[in-house]
């Protein structure tokens, strides 16, 4: 069997003209402020690319760049301003921060505006059932199955990693949409019977290739997210012979990586929408 690749491009790329259409009807313009401490890289790197797909859905976007070393208190200072500012409509602050305890800055950022779904009053609201913003990697692999129809009522749901950004807020969703969830760790004994048993599997570790073939269900729809830098590129958490036992398969690159993107700025226009009185 060769699975069916769950193209984080095309569904990204879907999603991208609905927000576009949406904005459009919206009326304003909504406006998203990533706030970076620090040279990082990386960080920069996915910063650059949600810009970019914020100008293409048609959003304004900037970024605040702080210094390394910069304290708490004039990062929380920062975040007060943006809260303050009703042209503002979503706040991103790009994790981790050296030195800085991240709960009490992500506390501080008005719920309203928190387009990564960190904020203790969206983890409630999205627990509860409740309308609120909920993390964008977990929203980008609903949207997959959405997309290509998988099936999550009444099945067998693993998801590997409890982390507060991925698999918890993913646990939550995917048991609201009726599936039987599963929660998986580093303590979890016997990883690969917990794993052979899901219809629906989801690898947010961060360890290159963990997931081999004998650990997958045939015929299961499997959702690489963890990502690993090697020195001939990005190796997720899912061996590539995966893709001769899984039904369905994100591509790594080209994934779960896509669709995060995407679902931060979905994120934006909702919490835009909702904190101006628009539909
Ligand atoms: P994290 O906070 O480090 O969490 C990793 C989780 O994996 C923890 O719950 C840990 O268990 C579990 N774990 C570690 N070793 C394990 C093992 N051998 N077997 C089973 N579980 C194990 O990481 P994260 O923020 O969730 O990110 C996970 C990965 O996804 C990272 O590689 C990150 O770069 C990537 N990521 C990708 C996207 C995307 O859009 N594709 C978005 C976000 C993150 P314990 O809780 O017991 O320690």
């Amino acid at each position: 069997m060769s699975a069916t690749r769950l193209d984080g491009k095309v569904v990204s790329g879907a999603v991208v003209d609905d927000l576009r259409q949406r904005v459009e009807r919206l009326g304003f313009v909504p406006q998203l402020v990533f706030v970076r401490v620090g040279d990082d890289p990386a960080s920069a790197y996915y910063v650059r690319s949600k810009e970019r797909m914020a100008g293409r859905v048609g959003l304004t976007s900037r970024t605040e760049v702080l210094p390394a070393g910069t304290s708490q208190a004039e990062l929380l200072a920062l975040i007060d301003d943006l809260n303050r500012d009703p042209e503002v409509d979503g706040i991103l602050v790009q994790l981790p921060l050296e030195g800085i305890d991240e709960d009490v800055v992500l506390d501080a950022i008005d719920p309203a505006k928190d387009v990564d779904g960190l904020h203790p009053v969206n983890v409630g609201n999205l627990w509860r059932g409740a309308p609120g913003l909920a993390p964008a990697t977990p929203l980008g692999i609903i949207a997959l199955c959405d997309h290509y129809g998988i099936e999550l009522e009444g099945r067998s749901a693993v998801v590997v990693g409890r982390s507060n950004l991925v698999g918890k807020p993913l646990a939550a969703l995917l048991l609201r949409r009726n599936a039987t969830v599963t929660l998986a760790h580093s303590k979890t004994r016997d990883l690969a019977e917990v794993t052979r048993a899901a219809d629906v599997l989801v690898a947010a570790v961060g360890r290159a290739r963990l997931i081999t073939p004998d650990m997958v269900k045939p015929g299961a729809a499997v959702f690489d997210v963890g990502l690993t830098r090697e020195d001939d590129g990005i190796a997720g958490d899912v061996h590539h012979d995966v893709a001769d036992v899984a039904g369905w398969l994100t591509p790594m690159p080209g994934g779960t990586g896509l669709m995060t993107v995407a679902m931060v700025i979905a994120n934006t226009v909702e919490a835009a929408a909702r904190r101006r009185g628009a539909s």
